[in-house]
């Protein structure tokens, strides 16, 4: 070894993963070419945006292209590219260490993921490790494009790695693959051909293998809708989303204003941040005249619609812009304000064509859906419109637009209504429903601790507003239904109104410290009570949310905000309490206090429950007559 030669353990990670891909089986070892092509790729983009945006470089006239040699005899592939390169500081970490290893479960989902199906280690941005799969040794030469002195890296993949200055390089990177005993395939021109062409035939640039272009270079999206074939769509998705399933949904267009563009947009199958891969990066590419400008783009579309895999390009953008100044470059925000519009509208037409299909994106995806609800003002008409819900008229596993709802909304009614509860079941036996059920009204059911803040930031539908259902001013109209004939009677059974108000006094008193008011109810019909929310912005299920997410940051409780309690005339329960509030005041809190729980639980609010068992018990013993 040279002085100049140093020696580097590999991060812990990086050595796990390494053994993982070392130890896995090979059916599909093929994949370490298109890994390394693809980051060969990458570097000549990277080198095509960074000259075109700075005056100094490199070795400014060699040709952008990947060369792949092979040597039979001594079993070595060779993937070179006159791309970016790396400084020898680049080469330490960028092959040293695992750069997205951020959650814990990280390894684990990537073993489970490769070796199950060695496809999906692209997907992690760990590529270039599948080298080692076919490789006993992997030497990479590399220049950065900066002019600096090149170095070589070698390893042999089983915990360290070293790093050598060597003279004479051109600028860009060359991978020599050692291949094992039982790859030696891979130094074969026919083989390694196929390879290229399978999975490789995207590439924007040539790939010469052995001297001779194997690869059409072109850039799918420019071309007419009509002459590019299904399969071929497939095949670039793969390429440009590194993804293994196919697409479900798939836009392609192109508008001539307000601005040029050419997008072509990929909705996935699968949905990897819900498998725990923690927060995947974007999946679009901006390009200006074909140019890549910024791979897995952060600009080119909000946030929540990282899940999405592409290529928008744009004739308008400047060809040298910086990666730093499209952030606020007012062209890109309107660039993404379009394309972004023509996609929600997109997903609009196409759920209205085949609902089923849009179901089944909706439930991979809809969470992003509702993220972009929560958090975008910007697109909320548009995002209203693809949200999905149970209702009280849905079948269950069904949910319903906010459209189709309107549709059916009674002539008197003029809100648009939901209950937040953990189940349809349990939505059905609380108390929030039963006028809905008895005026036939339809009410959403909202079964996901996100749904309220989804609502309530959206705030109204189609001129519509959204309303919980537990809210304290609720008013529900009249009816469409026509079922309450039995109002009547129940009005002759109802505790008389001077009866009600001492009670209500009395609970007033009693529930003090529990409770912001009490009021007689007009909605319950079978119940003895309910809670409801004076703040109209807030409901029960956001409160608990919120009340969680302090508990997990170690805040404490805050209690909430204080509630009303409504309680229900007609019912047994209250009735005879209204007389045992005077004969028996002992005994009638306890009961007051029990309904209030109950009511509580029924809310999704959290109640005390040591105080709460002691005290049935209390009733309990009285009721079994002791
Ligand atoms: P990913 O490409 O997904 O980031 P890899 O493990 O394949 O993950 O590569 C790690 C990093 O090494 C790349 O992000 C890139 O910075 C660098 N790299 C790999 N191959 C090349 C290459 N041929 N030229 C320049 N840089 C490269």
């Amino acid at each position: 070894m040279s002085d100049k030669t140093k020696t580097y353990e590999f991060q812990a990670e990086t050595k796990k993963l390494l053994d993982i891909v070392i130890n896995s089986l090979y059916t599909e070892r093929d994949v370490f070419i298109r890994e390394l092509i693809s980051n060969s790729a990458d570097a000549l983009e990277k080198f095509r945006h960074e000259s075109l945006t700075s005056e100094d470089v490199f070795d400014d006239h060699v040709p952008l292209e990947i060369t792949i040699d092979l040597d039979e005899e001594k079993h070595l592939l060779t993937i070179t590219d006159t791309g970016i390169g790396m400084t020898r500081d680049e080469l330490e970490h960028n092959l040293g260490t695992i750069a997205h290893s951020g959650s814990n479960t990280f390894l684990t989902e990537l073993a489970e993921a490769v070796q199950k199906d060695v496809n999906l280690i692209g997907q992690f941005g760990v590529g270039f490790y599948a080298a080692f799969m076919a490789g006993k040794s992997v030497r990479v030469q590399s220049r950065s494009w900066d002019g600096s002195e090149g170095h070589e890296w070698l390893s042999d993949g089983s915990g360290s790695f070293s790093i050598t200055e060597l003279e004479g390089l051109r600028r860009g990177t060359k991978i020599i693959v050692e291949l094992k005993d039982d790859a030696q395939e891979y130094a074969q021109k026919f083989k390694v051909e196929s390879v290229v062409k399978r999975y490789s035939s995207f590439v924007p640039f040539p790939i010469k293998l052995e001297g001779e272009t194997v690869n059409t270079v072109q850039a799918l999206w420019t071309r007419n809708r009509s002459e590019i074939s299904e399969d071929e769509y497939t095949e670039f998705y793969k390429f440009v989303g590194n993804a293994v399933d196919e697409p479900v949904y798939r836009l392609h267009f192109t508008a001539d204003a307000p601005l040029m563009i050419n997008a072509l947009l990929f909705a996935p199958k699968e949905n990897f941040e819900v498998l725990g891969f923690g927060k995947m990066d974007p999946g679009v590419n901006l390009y200006c005249q074909r140019i890549l400008i910024d791979q897995h783009s952060k600009n080119i579309l909000p946030e929540w619609l990282r899940f999405l895999k592409g290529v928008v390009d744009s004739e308008d953008l400047p060809l040298n812009i910086s990666r730093q100044a499209l952030q606020d470059n007012a062209l890109v925000a309107k660039l993404r304000k379009v394309v972004t519009k023509r996609f929600l509208k997109y997903l609009d037409e196409e759920a209205k064509k085949d609902e089923e299909k849009y179901l089944e994106f909706w439930s991979t995806f809809g969470i992003f859906i509702k993220e972009g609800a929560t958090s975008d003002y910007e697109y909320q008409k548009e995002l209203g419109k693809l949200l999905r819900f149970e209702s009280s008229k849905s079948d269950k596993g069904k949910p319903v637009s906010l459209a189709d709802y309107v549709l059916r909304m009674n002539p008197d009614q003029e809100e648009i209504y939901y209950i937040n509860g953990p189940s349809r079941a349990a939505i059905e036996a609380g108390p929030y429903v039963e006028m809905f059920r008895k005026k036939d009204i339809e009410i959403i059911y909202t079964l996901e601790p996100i749904d309220d803040f989804v609502l309530s930031h959206l705030a109204e539908f189609d001129g519509k507003k959204l309303v919980s259902a537990d809210r304290a001013d609720l008013s529900i109209p009249e009816s469409g239904g026509g079922k309450d004939e039995d109002t009547d009677d129940k009005e002759e059974q109802k505790l008389e109104d001077e009866a009600a108000d001492s009670l209500v006094s009395w609970l007033k008193e009693t529930l003090k410290d529990q409770v912001a008011d009490v009021i007689v109810s007009k909605r319950l019909v079978d119940a003895p009570a309910m809670i409801v929310n004076p703040d109209g912005y807030m409901t029960s299920s956001m409160e608990r949310v919120l009340a969680a997410s302090r508990a997990e940051k170690g805040l404490g409780l805050d209690g909430g905000s204080r509630k009303n309690l409504e309680i229900n005339p007609k019912n047994p329960i209250i009735k005879r309490l209204a007389e045992l509030q005077k004969e028996d005041t002992d005994f009638a809190s306890d009961v007051a206090l029990q309904i209030y729980d109950n009511a509580m639980i029924q809310a999704g609010l959290v109640v005390d429950p040591l105080v709460m068992v002691e005290r049935n018990y209390k009733i309990l013993n009285r009721a079994i007559g002791d």
